[in-house]
C-alpha cells in the first residue's frame, strides 16, 4: 500500500485500436479526486462486453474491464462512507443521484451516470479512457465512491467479482427489468454467465417454469443446475415452449445473445401479455422484424435492459448476500482462473466453462 495521494505505477489491459489484440501495458494511476476512491484490484471477470469492445469501443486507446472487485487503497477528499482496507465490488454504472430520473427513483435511467471527474489512468503522459467508467482489468482502478459496495467476508474474491456484471445483469433483468412474478412461465435464450443468472433470478421470483434455450449441450446442463425446468436447442424451442405452456406462450422471454433471429423466435414464443426483454447486445447495425398486428392484439411488449435495471447501492448488497448464502451459485460461472500476466494469451484460447476470472498479484 502506497501513501495516499501519490500516482502509482500499475499494469493495465489496454486496447490500442479496433481489431487489435488487447495487451498489458505499464500505466500510471492517479490518486482519487474528491468523491472518488482508488481500488487495488483482487479479481475481475472477462465479460462478453470486454471482448466486443475490441470491435466497437466508443474510444481507443481504452483500459478494458468492468466486472471486478478489490480492496479500497485510498479515498479522495470528502469520502466518508468508504474506508481504505475494505473489500469492495465495483458497479459499472453509477447513478448521479440528482437528475430527473434519479429523483423519480428510476435511477437505472439516470441521465448522467458518474465516472471520475477527469481521466485517472495515463500511459506515457497520455490519458487513457476506461471501459464503462470502470477499467478494472488494471491493477488499480479509480471510481466514484458511489460505485463501490462492501463484499461480505464469506464470499470469495472471484465469486464476488462476477456479481459486478453477470449476476447483476441477469438477476436484475428478471427481478428489476421484467419483474417476473410467481407463477410466470419464462424462456431464456442463451445460457452463458448472464443467461444463467437470469435463470437464477426467475427462480428467486418463483417462476413456475423456466425454459433455457441454448445451442451448447454442456451449457444446457448448467442451466438445469441453475434452476431451469427444461433446456433445449434453439431448433426445438417452439415445440418445447408450446408443450410447457400448453400452447399459451411465455409470460416473459429474455434474449441474452444479441441475435435478431433468436429475438424473433422469442417474440413468436410470447403469450398474451408477454414481454420480451432484450439483454444481449446486438451488432450496432442489426435489425429485428416481427409482425406488429399480432403483437398489438396480444398486448405484448419488448423492453431493452442495461445492467439489469439495478440500483447499485440498493441491489448489489442484496445480490452479494444471496451469493454468500448460496442462493445464487455464482461459483459455477467460473470456468477458469488465470493470472493477470497470463490474461492476453488466455483471451484467444477457448475453455469449457463460462467465465474467465483474473486473479491479480
Ligand atoms: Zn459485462
Ligand atoms: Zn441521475
Amino acid at each position: 500500500v502506497s501513501a495516499n495521494g501519490r500516482p502509482l505505477a500499475a499494469r493495465a489491459l489496454v486496447l490500442d485500436r479496433h481489431g487489435a489484440e488487447p495487451s498489458l501495458a505499464d500505466v500510471i494511476v492517479d490518486p482519487p479526486g474528491p468523491g472518488e476512491v482508488r481500488v487495488r484490484m483482487l479479481a475481475a471477470g472477462v465479460c462478453h462486453t470486454d471482448l466486443a469492445a475490441t470491435r466497437d469501443a466508443r474510444t481507443v486507446p481504452i483500459v478494458l474491464g468492468h466486472e471486478g472487485m478489490g480492496v479500497v487503497e485510498c479515498v479522495g477528499a470528502g469520502v466518508d462512507g468508504v474506508r481504505a482496507g475494505t473489500r469492495v465490488l465495483l458497479a459499472w454504472k453509477t447513478p448521479c443521484g440528482s437528475c430527473r430520473r434519479c429523483a423519480q427513483q428510476r435511477s437505472h435511467l439516470c441521465e448522467s451516470p458518474q465516472g471520475t471527474a477527469a481521466p485517472r489512468v495515463h500511459r506515457d503522459g497520455i490519458a487513457l479512457a476506461v471501459l464503462l467508467d470502470t477499467g478494472c482489468l488494471c491493477t488499480f482502478a479509480v471510481v466514484p465512491s458511489n460505485a463501490v459496495v462492501p463484499v461480505p467476508d464469506e464470499l470469495g474474491d472471484a465469486e464476488a467479482a462476477l456479481v459486478g456484471c453477470a449476476v447483476a445483469t441477469g438477476v436484475g433483468a428478471a427481478l428489476r427489468t421484467a419483474s417476473v412474478e410467481a407463477g410466470d412461465v419464462v424462456g431464456v435464450w442463451g445460457a452463458g454467465g448472464v443467461g444463467s443468472a437470469v435463470v437464477a433470478g426467475a427462480r428467486l421470483a418463483l417462476a413456475d417454469a423456466i425454459v433455457a434455450v441454448e445451442i451448447d449441450r454442456a451449457r444446457r446442463a448448467d442451466a438445469l443446475a441453475w434452476g431451469a425446468t427444461a433446456a433445449c436447442h434453439p431448433d426445438e424451442a417452439a415445440a418445447v415452449i408450446a408443450e410447457v405452456t400448453r400452447g399459451r406462450g411465455l409470460d416473459v422471454a429474455f434474449e441474452v445473445v444479441g441475435e435478431p433471429g433468436l429475438m424473433a423466435a422469442a417474440v413468436d414464443a410470447l403469450g398474451v401479455g408477454g414481454t420480451l426483454v432484450l439483454v444481449g447486445a446486438a451488432a450496432r447495425d442489426a435489425e429485428l422484424a416481427f409482425a406488429p398486428r399480432r403483437f398489438m392484439s396480444r398486448q405484448q411488449r419488448i423492453v431493452g435492459c442495461i445492467y439489469g435495471s439495478v440500483r447499485p447501492r440498493v441491489d448489489l448488497p442484496v445480490l452479494l448476500d444471496l451469493c454468500a448464502a448460496g442462493a445464487i451459485p455464482v461459483g459455477d460461472l467460473i470456468g477458469r482462473e488465470v493470472s493477470f500476466e497470463e490474461l492476453p494469451a488466455a483471451l484467444g484460447r477457448p475453455h469449457g466453462g463460462i467465465r474467465t476470472v483474473v486473479r491479480f498479484p
